[in-house]
């Protein structure tokens, strides 16, 4: 059996390996989920690439299920994004289902429960209801209303339905124990009265089922085997269990819990990413600072990276919180043999080499990508004035600078080694210009006597460079663990203010200028840089995915560089 991994199974892998062997289930049936109210975030990457890789993995199938029982948050939007991401990841549904289109059959099942007298209508208000629950070193209060007849809650329960009460008047209610150690089991309540429109059923209900009552009936409708949902839910799973065991319903799942992913700065709940979207924090669910599916996807990272972070983060019953480092780690590790290279120049430095020739222009030969030689090579235009990036440049550079200042010596990338010969200033004395000579014998870089030069810049050709908009991004939170917020502060006082820099002056080569969101480039010794949807031919616009490791800023920060 291959794994996820290629390690040894996880505990999930394990339960199914032995299911299978021992007769348990013939066919393993998983589904993916979600409530149709927000964007899919990588958490829920997680849960997709378990259910749906282990379905692969043992050759079963794994529905996608919407879970769109409670209509004041639902939209048809959400839906279509959901199924959007999916795809994006890779992976494909055996049955694509609504759990909105099985609210004839919940009904069935609610009404065989109020039958063998395990259900009744409850007139108590929802505080009453929560007052009366107990904690966890005291019992409930049974409800006055709990021993009602079979008769009553059946004329009851068919009023709610019928809509002549109004939303609150009253809820049914498991009849199981009011003492019972787990609160779940305290007669939760099933079916609640809710007069509003559903974005798949319109107006034909007015009472909607609970999470709890619906999920494991929808399990056993699609006769899923395993159904496979984050720890929170661990103590609902004697709920779910009795549920299933007091109507007559077609399969038996069982549920499994494992931790869910959390990652570091950064927030993981649909509520709180849809107030980032609604108050402007963010430019929308896809903005590229966003954990959603589709801010990921805009920024530059691909499905084969998710689904690799999530096969090496592992599968266990611990919660714990991701480096989003980690998450990066990947990335780069993919797009260093994948991504095609190019030059680009965020803060460009004017530079004039005083020796070459006015009007001449050389196509040098630059390879796509040095990992990959089946990735062939490129020509880009050479000319006497070029752009350098400005931080390449200092004048009086300490020790261990290896780019270029006055009478110092640095490989263009691709092209020549040049020396720097002088600088213009601006009237504030700010340098705007280096004068430079090249050695005509270095074509390509190396140098004719084998002379040492230690620094390579990236560049672009002055005439032939394209003006782009270049967003870098960081972290959109402040601290590690958002878990972690200290009392009284909300995730409001922890956003980053620079987790969007914007560059408008770049300089590009012109191949850049046509690329589109899905191309993904190197730009050397920048980082990863795809296309933003906002970007056409005229006007260029990349976001950054994530940068390169800076070995100059590392060795600044371990004070090697003087
Ligand atoms: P939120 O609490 O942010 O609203 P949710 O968990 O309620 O999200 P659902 O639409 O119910 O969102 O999630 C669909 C599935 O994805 C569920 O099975 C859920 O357990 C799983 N899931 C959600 N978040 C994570 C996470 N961070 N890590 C792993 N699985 C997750
Ligand atoms: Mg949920």
């Amino acid at each position: 059996m291959e794994t996820q991994t290629g390690k040894g199974p996880h505990f999930i892998e394990q339960i199914i390996i032995d299911d299978l062997k021992n007769g348990v289930v013939d066919e393993l049936r998983t589904r993916f989920p979600p409530e149709p109210n927000g964007y899919l975030h990588i958490g829920h990457a997680k849960s997709i690439c378990l259910n749906f890789g282990l379905a692969e993995q043992f050759g079963g199938k794994c529905n996608l299920r919407f879970d769109d029982t409670n209509p004041a948050k639902e939209e048809t939007e959400y839906v279509e994004s959901i199924m959007r991401d999916v795809e994006w990841l890779g992976f494909h549904w055996n049955s694509l289902r609504f759990a909105s289109d099985y609210f004839h059959q919940f009904y069935d099942w609610a009404l065989e429960l109020i039958h063998s007298g395990k259900a009744y209508v409850d007139h108590q208000t929802p505080d009453e209801i929560r007052a009366a629950r107990g904690t966890l070193t005291s019992p409930g209060v049974e409800s006055p209303y709990r021993d009602r007849s079979v008769e009553e809650n059946l004329e009851l329960f068919g009023r709610m339905k019928e809509g002549v009460l109004e939303d609150g008047a009253c809820v049914l209610r498991a009849k199981i124990d009011m003492a019972h150690p787990n609160i779940n089991m305290r007669d939760p309540v099933l079916y609640r009265i809710l007069h509003r429109s559903h974005f798949r059923s319109g107006d034909e209900w007015c009472i909607y089922p609970m999470y709890d009552f619906a999920h494991g009936y929808e399990d056993a409708i699609e006769g899923i085997t395993h159904s496979i949902c984050t720890l929170e839910f661990e103590d609902h799973r004697p709920l779910y269990d009795w549920l299933l065991e007091n109507v007559s319903v077609p399969s038996r799942p069982r549920q499994f819990e494992f931790a869910r992913l959390n990652l570091s700065y950064t927030v993981m709940s649909k509520r709180l990413l849809l107030e980032l979207v609604n108050k402007g924090i963010v430019n929308g669910w896809d903005d590229p600072r966003m954990p959603t599916i589709c801010g990921i996807r805009r920024r530059g990272y691909t499905p084969s990276s998710i689904r690799r972070f999530c096969a090496e983060i592992g599968v266990s019953k611990a919660n714990s919180i991701v480096d989003i480092e980690f998450l990066q780690f990947i990335l780069r590790e993919e797009l260093n043999s994948t991504a095609q290279r190019a030059m680009a120049v965020l803060d460009p430095l004017k530079v004039v080499i005083e020796n070459y020739p006015e009007g001449k222009v050389e196509m040098l030969e630059a390879e796509n990508n040095p990992e990959d030689p089946g990735a062939g090579s490129r020509l880009i235009p050479f000319s006497r004035e070029i752009y350098i990036e400005r931080e390449d440049f200092m004048e009086n550079p300490p020790k261990k600078f290896f780019r270029l200042s006055p009478g110092s010596e640095v490989r263009l990338k691709h092209a020549y080694i040049v020396t720097c010969r002088g600088v213009v200033r601006d009237d504030a004395g700010r340098v705007i210009e280096l004068r430079c000579e090249y050695d005509p014998e270095s074509r390509g870089g190396a140098a004719p006597d084998g002379r040492r030069v230690k620094g390579t810049l990236h560049w672009v050709s002055a005439p032939h460079a394209v003006r782009a908009q270049v967003r870098l991004y960081d972290n959109l939170f402040t601290l590690r663990d958002m878990s972690e917020m200290e009392e009284g502060k909300c995730y409001a006082d922890y956003l980053n203010p620079d987790s969007q820099t914007i560059l408008d002056g770049c300089l590009v080569e012109p191949m850049l200028a046509n690329a589109g969101p899905s191309d993904r480039f190197q730009f050397l010794r920048q980082g990863y840089f795809c296309a933003d949807l906002d970007s056409t031919p005229e006007r260029p616009v990349f976001n950054r995915t994530v940068a390169l490791k800076d070995s100059w800023a590392k060795m600044q920060q371990k004070g090697q560089a003087d």
